[in-house]
Formats: structure tokens, sequence, C-alpha cells
């Protein structure tokens, strides 16, 4: 049943936001209990603070991980997925997925089930972060990764089991290639659909905050009618739908981009030296869900790391935010590690929400922490002369800036 606190969607489309807005929260595995205790207390003091109790979040917590499965023997429960889909956005810590055995990633599973089909992680530089790169403060740059299909999609067959070898068999037979026996097997499926959906939340994104490019990172020199096709498909799109705002780089060379989105593309693993090279170059990135994984990562390395890479996968019906990190397992308990990049999440959250004032507090409060050198473990040691801080207590100053 509906209630007066969940956020429902208008007829043209937008999302009506009620006052006291309830949102669901997965408190996550490993140090996700202690990073979102540190997260919530940032999110309450800056709403209060801009609002004066006239807007609030009450928070509603549902049950996903390892906490699901020891109270009731499900790692993802029916009843999560429902609350998330009612209440349409969220707020996550992270989760954990055992490698190589039979469980299913659950945040694979919450963003396929949603149909959260873009997975957006902003990455820019905060002054005074530790960075292994001599100009960190170039890097600027938003990824829309594509988060329901490629080798993401879960189809995969386990060595010498009937199915494998009945697919072997298949593509041997269709494909005219010898596959070798006792192969394991993945599926890499690729839609015109799923691209162009999330190729057009990414030009969409660069015309609103007027980004100078957006580049289609693939690998589709090798893997031509996946990775390649999203190239292909993401020019048509571009030709079929923004024609008269985006210019194409190849159109360049005879004029300027005149204050249009220049569209270009770079093959993976190209793309990676080039945004350590000149990562001024590059702005917004549409790629494939596995390019996007591990291109989130290494963005994040270069402007201090994973503490502070936040995230949101959104979808046409809601959205859930979440760190670009894992659980962190050895850090457990300890209230000890960065808890940047759910808070940043939840910044990205309240600009979806349209409470961008609480946005923009955090992150200058944020921001200004990190400037006076007070840190959690991960910054303090490439920082000289750090006051390092504990997970709660980098909380406790951020809201003191507030
Ligand atoms: P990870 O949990 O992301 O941690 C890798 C390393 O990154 C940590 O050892 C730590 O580095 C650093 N780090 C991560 N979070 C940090 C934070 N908040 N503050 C400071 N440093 C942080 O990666 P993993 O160990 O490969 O994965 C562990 C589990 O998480 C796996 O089960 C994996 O499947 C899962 N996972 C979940 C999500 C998700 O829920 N969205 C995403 C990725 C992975 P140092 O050791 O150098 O201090």
């Amino acid at each position: 049943m509906q209630t007066a606190n969940q956020i429902t969607k208008l007829a043209n489309g937008a999302l009506h936001v009620p006052d006291h807005v309830e949102i669901p929260f997965i408190e996550g595995d490993g140090v996700g209990p202690d990073i979102w205790r540190a997260s919530q207390m940032v999110f309450d003091a800056a709403v209060e603070k801009c609002f004066h109790g006239t807007k609030k979040v009450i928070w509603k917590e549902v049950l996903a991980g390892e906490k699901a499965f020891k109270q009731v023997g499900n790692w993802l429960p029916d009843e999560t997925l429902q609350t998330i889909k009612d209440y349409r956005v969220a707020i996550k810590g992270p989760l954990t997925t055992p490698v190589g055995k039979g469980v299913r990633s659950i945040n694979v599973a919450l963003r396929q089930t949603l149909d959260l089909y873009a997975c957006i992680r902003p990455v820019r530089y905060y002054p005074g972060v530790p960075s292994p790169f001599k100009e960190p403060q170039k890097v600027n740059m938003v990824i829309f990764r594509e988060n329901t299909e490629d080798v993401y999609a879960g189809l995969e067959f386990a060595a010498g089991t009937k199915e494998a070898e009945e697919l072997r068999a298949t593509v041997e037979r269709l494909s005219g290639k010898k596959v070798r026996a006792e192969s394991a097997i993945g599926i890499k499926p690729m839609t015109s659909f799923a691209s162009k959906r999330l190729i057009k939340m990414a030009i969409e994104h660069a015309l609103e905050h007027k980004l100078p490019s957006l580049t289609l990172v693939h690998k589709g020199n090798i893997m031509k009618f996946t990775e390649g096709a999203f190239r292909e498909w993401g020019y048509e799109l571009a030709k079929e739908e923004f024609r008269e705002k985006v210019i194409f780089e190849e159109e360049l060379s005879s004029s300027s981009s005149n204050g249009k989105l220049i569209i270009k593309d770079r093959i993976a693993d190209n793309m990676f030296q080039q945004v350590q090279l000149r990562p001024d170059e590059y702005s917004v990135i549409a790629t494939t869900n596995l390019n996007g994984d591990y291109l989130s990562d290494a963005l994040a390395a270069m402007v201090g790391g994973l503490g502070i890479a936040p995230g949101g996968n959104i979808g046409a019906e809601g959205a859930v935010f979440e760190a670009t990190h894992g659980t962190a397992p050895k850090y457990a308990g300890q209230d000890k590690v960065n808890p940047g990049s759910v808070i940043l999440s939840g910044k990205m959250m309240f600009d979806y929400l349209g409470w961008t004032k609480v946005g923009s507090m955090i992150d200058s409060a944020l921001e200004s922490t990190i400037k006076e050198k007070v840190v959690t473990y991960d910054l303090a040691r490439g920082m000289t002369g750090a006051k390092e801080v504990s997970c709660s207590k980098f909380a406790e100053e951020l809201i003191a800036r507030m």
C-alpha cells in the first residue's frame, strides 16, 4: 500500500518527492555497517541544516547480503526487491560476492531485476587528496556504464558440464570453428536497445551540463558484433536523435565544435592510457558493462582511490545509489575505512531527488575536510601532516564544516 512518504512518478515522468520522504537502505556487508552509520549521520545533518525540519528523510532498512541470509535465509529477499521497486529510490552499502562459487552477485541481480540500466560514476579530484598523478585536477569525467548485459548477464556454464558441452557443439556447428573440449563457456549478449538507451542517457547528461565531449569506449576491433556494434549503435543514435546538437570528431578538422557536443570513440585498451596521459580530453564516457567496471576503478585510483568513488544505478523507474568499492572484509567492524564513497553516493541521490542544496552542502563539506587534511587511513597514508581519523570521526568532522 502506498504511503504519503513514498516517492511517486507523475504523469510527465518526473518524480514527486514528498517533504518527509521515506528511503530504503541496505546497510551492506563487511565495512558496510561502519560506513552506513557514518553516512546516515552526514545525510541527516545536511538535510536538517538545509531545511530546518521542513524536509527530512525517514530511513527504512531493507535486508540483503549476509544480514538477510542470517535473518531470513535468503541473500536477496523478494521483499527487498519489491520495497525498492515501490519506493523507487534506495541507497546501499557494498555486498559480498564470493569469487567462483555458485552464488550470483546480489548487486548484479539488483541492477538487472530493477532494470537499473545505467551505472553512473562521476570521477573528480578533491584538492589535497594524494594521487600518483602529477595533475590529478585534470580528471573530471562521468562514466555511464551499461548495467544489464554483456558478460555480466550471468550466462555461464561450468567446464565439463552437459550444458557447456552441448553449447560447445552448437557453437562449433554454427561458427565452423573448433572450441577446446572441457571449455567453460560464458555468453556476452548485447542489444541495440540496451546500448542505445544507455548512450542516450549519457548524451542527454552531457548536453544538460554543457560538457565538451562524449567518448564511446569499446573493444570493437576484436569483438566486432558486440563491442563493435556498441560503437555503431552509439553513432547511429547520435545521428538520429541529436544531429543538430553534436559534432563528430572527424568533422572537427574542418570546423570548430561551435559549442556542440563532440562525439568520439576509443578502443578500450587505448582509453586506459589516454585517460592517464591526457585526462582533460575526456569528459563523459559511455561504455559497456565490463569495460565500465574496470575503467571506474582505474579512474578512481587516479584521484585518490575507491574510498571516495561514488556511484548510482539508474533506470526508467528509479535508482539505487552505491559506492564503487566492495566490502573490504579485512577492515570490517574497525570503524576505519573512508565513508566518502557512500557519502558522495548520497550526494548523487539528493541531486537526483532535486534536493541539490543538500548535495552541494555535502560536497563542499567533504572538500573542506580533506583540504584541511582531516582524513581516514587511506588518504592519510599518502599525505604529509595529515590528521588520521576513524570512519565515524570523519563524518563528525565533515558535519562540523557544513
Ligand atoms: P574492495 O572491497 O573494494 O576492497 C579493495 C581495497 O580497496 C581494500 O582492501 C582497500 O584498500 C580499498 N578500499 C575499499 N573500500 C575502501 C574504503 N571505503 N575506504 C578506504 N579504502 C577502501 O574489493 P575486494 O576486496 O576485491 O572485494 C571484496 C568483496 O566486495 C567481494 O565479495 C566483492 O565481490 C564485493 N564487491 C561488492 C561491490 C558492491 O557491493 N557494489 C563492488 C565491488 C566488490 P587497502 O587494502 O589498500 O587499504
